[in-house]
């Protein structure tokens, strides 16, 4: 007999009746529970298993079980349903804001991590970066615009920008959210009370959990991680003490060089407080630059497992499972095919090198065909209602070839994917 096919026995005895005469089920019986009485029963004695191991008797109906942990972040993922009204507009052809903004602060940085994706993208030039006039002016933009969140992340580290902190703080005032992502050593503990009042997240790039990971991956000296310990510490210390809501996060970028270190990481973070540790798979670009071999991260996916284990109810071990379960798809997808065929995303998520100059994505940060303006010279206001902007998204639209023009598992992948259900619906709609 199947598992489906339970004897009798299993059913409550004050629920059966034997009225039913109708054909045999596949337990060779003709009982059945009488619905009419589950309103009046309470009967949970021998409670038959349900599916999943659960041991509840049916249709008691004492309230919600808490089964399915609510996601706390998403991490590996898109939020793009809670932006419908900006999807619409956009639909409509209106020339939309960004909802979410990704820029660089600078153009170099103080360690040279050994996957830095932003060494491709234009190049790193020592002292470059966004002046502070153009910066603020661009939060100010962002708020007259709508944009609903800022980013300082890609190209070079946002702390070494001096207007960083400033721009935090008049972003907070314009109603647009900021969060940053930065390696931390540089970030000025004197502004430690602006970032976390004001960010809303703040994630550490740190790809090794000791000093000699650090050195091997991060190529810096391997005092500094000690010091970025500290820092890390003092601004969990911090937060709790003024109740700040800034979330705190690690970053751990995975490449064979640093499977090693995966759970010292994990056990780090969770020694430090901070709220999550995200494990990611390293992007390459179209041109395969860092050498990337996909296969290469089955051998650490036990590894992977075991770290997730060290969540708590207050710290999450987060792998980003969508990207590296790639390799479980088919040869075509497995190699880099998308699921798309078309880049709608470039107007949802603008991105800014940290140059200032404004382009549809990083991937193409220094690819001049693409280049819609530099903010030091033009206003992202402007820029936004102006029509080399939207002839730009039309070129992406219009002449990209996902599958080969772009760097793989780009920042709006994901949106892509969503993007790409909404405008090729299926037939039936209607019929959820
Ligand atoms: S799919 Fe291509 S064009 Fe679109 S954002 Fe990604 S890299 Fe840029």
């Amino acid at each position: 007999m199947s598992d489906a096919a339970k004897p009798d026995s299993a059913l409550p005895k004050e629920l059966l009746t034997e009225t039913h005469d109708g054909h045999r089920l596949r337990t060779r019986s003709r009982s059945i529970v009488d619905r009419s009485k589950l309103s009046v029963s309470t009967d949970a004695a021998s409670p038959p298993p349900l599916s999943g191991g659960v041991k509840k008797a049916p249709n008691l109906y004492s309230g919600h079980t808490f089964l399915n942990r609510p996601e706390r972040f998403r991490l590996d993922g898109h939020k793009m349903i809670y932006h419908m009204d900006r999807v619409q507009e956009w639909r409509r052809g209106e020339r939309i804001a960004p909802i979410h903004i990704d820029m660089g602060l600078t153009k170099f940085c103080n360690i040279a991590c050994i996957y830095c994706i932003g060494v491709t993208q234009g190049g790193m030039k020592k002292g470059q970066m966004i002046q502070p006039d153009a910066l603020l002016r661009l939060i100010r933009d962002a708020g007259r615009l709508q944009v609903r969140s800022v980013a300082f992340i890609g190209d070079g580290e946002p702390t070494l920008n001096p207007a960083l902190y400033d721009a935090i703080v008049l972003a907070r005032e314009c109603g647009v959210e900021t969060a940053m992502a930065t390696n931390g050593i540089l970030l000025d503990m004197n502004r430690a009370h602006d970032v976390l009042r004001n960010q809303t997240f703040v994630r550490f790039n740190l790809s090794a959990g000791n000093s000699e990971g650090f050195r091997r991956i991060h190529q810096a000296a391997p005092a500094l991680f000690d010091e970025l310990i500290q820092k890390i510490r003092e601004l969990v210390r911090l937060r709790k003490e003024n109740q700040y809501g800034c979330t705190l996060g690690l970053q751990m970028v995975l490449i064979p060089e640093n499977f090693d270190q995966v759970l010292t990481l994990a056990r780090l973070g969770a020694d430090l407080g901070v709220d999550y540790l995200q494990v990611k798979q390293c992007s390459d670009t179209e041109y395969g630059e860092l050498g990337i071999q996909r296969e290469e991260y089955r051998r650490v996916v036990d590894t992977l497992k075991e770290a997730e284990s060290l969540s708590r109810e207050d710290y999450s071990v987060q792998v980003k499972w969508n990207k590296i379960n790639i390799l479980a798809e088919t040869d075509v997808y497995r190699h880099g095919i998308r699921k798309y065929d078309i880049c709608y995303g470039t107007p949802m998520l603008g991105q800014i090198s940290g140059n200032g100059k404004v382009y549809p994505c990083g991937p193409f940060f220094g690819k001049d065909r693409f280049l819609i303006g530099d903010i030091h010279r033009m206003s992202y206001y402007d820029m936004i209602k102006g029509d080399r902007y939207w002839a730009v998204q039309r070129d992406i639209v219009e002449n990209i070839d996902v599958h080969c023009d772009c760097t793989i598992g780009c920042r709006q992948d994901y949106i892509n994917t969503f993007l790409w259900d909404l405008m090729n619906p299926p037939a039936h709609v209607n019929f959820i």
